[in-house]
């Protein structure tokens, strides 16, 4: 079966009857991108620029970063980049950008919070893309955003940089989107929707702080899953704010290269799936071995279960 995914890797995401899923990659790493496309990515659905600034002894300047970025760009072809902002604090500290002691870093200074108590390292960010990415189709989110309110404040950042840096000299087919990864974005995501170009769920982080579940904690971690039904309500409500507002939904945490849950999360409409590289032929062969009618019977099932054993034991039935 692998054989066969593997051989079948550079055909689009699609279910059985021909629904359209973008199946596209996870990075840490720019120069890992052409083996991304090399197993079928049909872009990079979340490229965790952090991983860059963490290789750096200081802040890498705007021209290293654009180097970066391009080297991620040029392999890509003309495929879509989704790059995300710097997200360090909590479980991922930046020796150079201390961060005082805090009792509770998960829920403290970090993320967007963080990147905007400095905004000229934003924009750095923002500006290094925005060149790196001429000609290119370019979308940038920011993580661990709570409200419209810190969305606005680097859209803000954002649209100077458009007014300021002239249209040659910079990419022009651009989105500005939202992870959704902290339970509030969820439940307001028609407030959300209505500004952002696209949301990216980052369901890691989204169960780990609906069900008050550390992601890494070495005995409860198992039971922070994804696939259990408060979560799966708040993609539903993700998803259905963002398609009443003609805006599209990926998912870019663990849960979108779960055998079980490829369905599910087709079924509640997500339209693009950011899996690590090796997982791309896989989910594209599981999306060709339904139909969007049966994705939707099993988001609805999985729905109606009150635990996220229930859910699976239900999904495993049918
Ligand atoms: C997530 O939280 O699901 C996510 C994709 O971001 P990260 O795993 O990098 O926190
Ligand atoms: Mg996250």
């Amino acid at each position: 079966l692998e054989r066969e995914a593997y051989a079948a890797r550079f055909e689009e995401g699609r279910t059985r009857d021909g629904h359209r899923v973008e199946v596209a990659a996870n990075l840490g790493n720019t120069a890992h991108t052409a083996d991304a496309v090399e197993r079928g990515a049909e872009g990079v659905g979340l490229l965790r620029t952090e991983f860059i600034f963490m290789a750096h002894a200081q802040a890498p300047d705007l021209d290293t970063q654009v180097a970066e970025y391009r080297q991620a760009i040029e392999a890509l072809d003309g495929r879509p980049l989704v790059a995300r902002t710097l997200d360090v604090g909590g479980d991922k500290p930046l020796p150079y950008w201390p961060v005082p002691q805090e009792d509770n870093p998960f829920l403290g200074l970090r993320g967007i919070r963080l990147a905007l108590t400095q905004p000229e390292v934003l924009e750095t960010q923002f500006r290094a893309l925005l060149t790196a990415a001429v000609g290119k189709p370019l979308r940038i989110m920011l993580p661990m955003v709570k409200d419209i309110a810190e969305f606005r404040a680097a859209k803000s950042i954002f649209d100077r940089l458009l007014a300021e840096i002239p249209e040659n000299e910079r990419a022009t087919d651009v989105q500005l989107g939202v992870m959704i990864e902290v339970p509030s974005c969820a439940l307001l995501a028609p407030s959300l929707a209505a500004e952002v170009d696209f949301f990216s769920i980052g369901t890691n982080d989204l169960t780990q702080y609906t069900l008050a579940i550390d992601r890494g904690h070495p005995e409860l971690s198992a039971q922070a899953d994804g696939l259990h039904p408060a979560v799966l309500r708040l993609i539903q409500m993700t998803v259905d704010a963002a398609h009443a507002q003609g805006k599209w939904v990926g998912v870019c945490g663990e849960l979108g290269s779960d055998a079980q849950a490829v369905p599910v999360l087709v079924g509640l409409g997500v339209d693009e799936l950011s899996v690590a590289a090796r997982q791309i032929p896989l989910v594209k062969a599981r999306l060709r071995e339904f139909d969007l009618a049966e994705a939707r019977r099993q988001a609805e099932l999985a729905l109606a279960q009150s635990t996220s054993e229930a859910v699976r034991d239900a999904l495993e039935r049918c």
